[in-house]
């Protein structure tokens, strides 16, 4: 099962799910009995089986003493990120809102990070309260941090985002390295250091993050290893001894076809190597990595209902009850750069072989509610399920669900 899935060629990604009398099951249950479950269409389900074994996985092929962080903003669903919170070593936040759904779904507040600019002075008071780690990312936060510390009489835990300078290459997401409104520059790094000591907050560590969706192992490898040789220079200058030390994260998931799986040995054997280094240099931190979508996004499906089959000028539309307004990423809408088809397919026909082309949209009044451009596709009908695969992560709530008044969606953990 865990080899299964490491080694599946891309469109094999929608073969993690089995199948059963030519319907897709999710968690062991069929497509029509969770939507009549659900109590509509449509509706997103997670798998909870394949999310233990995506952990489990990753567990067996990194490094022991590795700590793995699940950043929630991938999938905030509170029930999943309570099965998450059980799973992996601590969560990583971006909001006070995450953090409230993080201590209330069993998170450990000492094992929560809160990331994010533009931090409110309230969030900044609540995560004090909390007692949950900071990366603080201006120098505008550490005095307010510092008057929170004193007004509650608790330690404010702290750690500097840094913002490097150098970027992850091959990314589909930029986030560090040049000008950024992430994280504090690492030229401004040392006196901001000295700033927290002089402010008496609880210096934790340093935090960095490149970027996202990545399959390439050599650029994380090199992004990594750059991260750590720049915290480490940074560390002469830190007011107490390092112990949190996180690398980010950026490992991506096959989404398009020709995309080849990540290779997590290569990322291993470095991180294995850099954590060997630290037990020396930085004695007394634990080195972290960040995941969202690798760890989520393939256990979940979004599954919509065929309610119009129509022909324009020779193309085929199939019209589903939901699209963009539940599922902006697979519209193509979410920070891609050409338009992409998800892997898509018609999951209560998933045994049958005759094909057509087709186009699924949405029902919105707007060409951009778009989830599968012209492929081919079982012979659908009207009342049958569309199934986008890969949809775990960045789905409902990177959504806009108000846009044009249609029903929210539901979502299942199965
Ligand atoms: C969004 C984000 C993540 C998660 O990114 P994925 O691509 O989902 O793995 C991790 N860390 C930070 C700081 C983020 O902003």
């Amino acid at each position: 099962m865990i080899d299964a899935i490491a080694s599946k060629p891309v469109h094999a990604a929608m073969s993690q799910f089995e199948r059963r009398d030519g319907e897709l099951l999710v968690g062991g249950q069929k497509l029509s009995i969770l939507a009549i479950r659900a109590g509509q269409t449509p509706f997103y389900a997670y798998d909870r089986g394949l999310l233990r074994t995506r952990v489990a996985q990753l567990r067996q092929a990194m490094p022991a003493q590795l700590k793995l962080h699940y950043a929630m903003k991938a999938n905030p669903m509170p029930a999943l990120v309570g099965m998450m919170a059980g799973l992996v070593d601590g969560i990583d936040v971006a909001s006070a809102g995450e953090m409230k759904l993080a201590l209330n779904a069993g998170a450990d507040p000492q094992e929560i990070s809160f990331a994010g600019p533009g931090k409110r002075d309230v969030e900044l008071l609540q995560a004090v309260a909390a007692g949950v780690l900071i990366n603080v990312e201006s120098p505008r936060e550490l005095p307010v941090l510092a008057s929170a510390s004193q007004e509650l009489g608790l330690p404010a835990r702290v750690a500097l985002r840094v913002n490097p300078d150098f970027e992850l290459k091959g990314s589909g997401m930029k986030m560090g390295g040049g000008p950024k409104q992430f994280g504090i520059d690492a030229e401004q790094i040392p006196k901001n250091l000295a700033w927290i000591g002089r402010l008496g907050l609880a210096f934790e560590g340093f935090h960095l993050f490149a970027g996202s969706q990545n399959l390439r192992a050599e650029a994380i490898c090199e992004a990594q290893a750059k991260s750590y040789h720049l915290a480490l220079r940074l560390a002469e200058h830190a007011p107490s001894p390092v112990k949190f030390l996180n690398l980010g994260g950026g490992f991506g998931i096959p989404y398009f076809p020709g995309e080849q799986r990540l290779d997590l040995a290569p990322i291993a054997d470095n991180l294995q190597r850099l954590i060997d280094r630290a037990s020396s240099e930085l004695p007394q931190a634990g080195l972290v990595i960040e995941l969202g979508r690798y760890l989520v996004a393939e256990a979940g499906v979004y599954v919509t209902r065929i309610i119009d089959r129509k022909m324009s000028r020779g193309q085929l539309y199939l019209v589903a009850d939901g699209g963009l307004n539940h599922h902006l990423a697979a519209s193509g809408n979410f920070g891609q750069v050409i338009r992409k088809n998800y892997p898509v397919t018609i999951g209560n026909k998933a045994g049958e072989s005759a094909r057509e082309s087709a186009s699924v949209v949405g029902p919105l009044c707007t060409p951009l509610d778009l989830l599968a451009d012209r492929i081919e596709l079982p012979i659908a009908e009207v009342g049958d399920l569309v199934v986008v695969f890969q949809s775990g992560a960045y789905g409902r709530s990177a959504s806009p669900e108000g846009f044009l008044g249609h029903p929210n969606c539901v979502e299942l953990l199965v």
